[in-house]
């Protein structure tokens, strides 16, 4: 199959599905539109209503450079579903298809569209999505509904970080700082992006307090009382263990 095989099969699949998340969603009922990047959600709404939607980032069209890129290639773009548009990426290295494998090129105003829906032949979800600012249009590719009661579920696990913005909150005893080694013990191993499972956080405490949790067969008051757990961002976390953690 050509690209462009591909890409009009893809598009005429999405043209179907638009209809009816359109209607399905009421879609054209909304006049604003923002979105989240920690929290990977898309919320429209208008005076008296609103819906939000997980969504994955497809990509950017410049109007003012005329060009693409793709959301894997933006290091602007903080959502880890990022990473999943990937798999088309590996999908046009496999097949010599340059708007696939390629991140950042010349581009029109047709191939947004044409890359969300492709976006969808390999990801599915429930429609696709546009806004415009500035000079930029952003393509999502929309993947399910989700209710008031999950927003504020996930919402309530974020923090806000006077150095990195309002993302995912993480768990640090008092002992942990970014001047003298400590030692960094974890409740589970974990990495930069990471998805936790909705009981789980980012949880982590120094040698002190691990040789105490030891004597004491876990969390007892006097422990909890001598780490002083306190919240840190997700970035802080992590550049915290880079640092307790790095060989000398
Ligand atoms: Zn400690
Ligand atoms: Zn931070």
């Amino acid at each position: 199959m050509t690209y462009s095989d591909l890409a009009y099969e893809a598009l005429e699949n999405l043209k179907t599905l638009q209809e009816s998340f359109r209607k399905d969603y009421h879609i054209d009922d909304y006049s604003h539109w923002f979105y989240n990047q920690s929290t990977e959600l898309l919320r429209l709404y208008n005076a008296s209503e609103e819906a939000y939607f997980k969504y994955i980032p497809v990509g950017t069209y410049s109007k003012s450079s005329k060009t693409w890129m793709w959301a894997w290639d933006n290091e602007d773009s903080v959502e880890q579903s990022k990473y999943d548009t990937l798999v088309l990426q590996h999908y046009g290295v496999d097949n010599d298809f340059e708007k696939l494998s390629n991140g950042y090129f010349d581009s029109d105003e047709c191939d947004g569209w044409k890359f969300t829906a492709l976006a969808h032949q390999f990801l599915g979800g429930i429609g696709g999505y546009k806004v415009t600012s500035d000079h930029l249009e952003i393509y999502f590719l929309i993947m399910e509904k989700k209710e008031l009661h999950e927003v504020k579920a996930i919402e309530a696990k974020l923090i806000e970080c006077e150095v990195h913005g309002e993302i995912r909150r993480a768990f640090i005893c008092q002992h942990l700082n970014r001047e003298v080694k400590t030692g960094f013990e974890e409740a589970f191993p974990t990495y930069r992006g990471m998805v936790l499972e909705e009981d789980d956080d980012f949880q982590a405490w120094c040698d002190e307090c691990e040789k105490i949790r030891i004597q004491h067969d876990g969390w007892s008051d006097e422990l909890m009382e001598f780490a002083e757990i306190k919240l840190v961002c997700e970035r802080c976390y992590f550049e915290i263990k880079e640092f307790n953690t790095e060989e000398e």
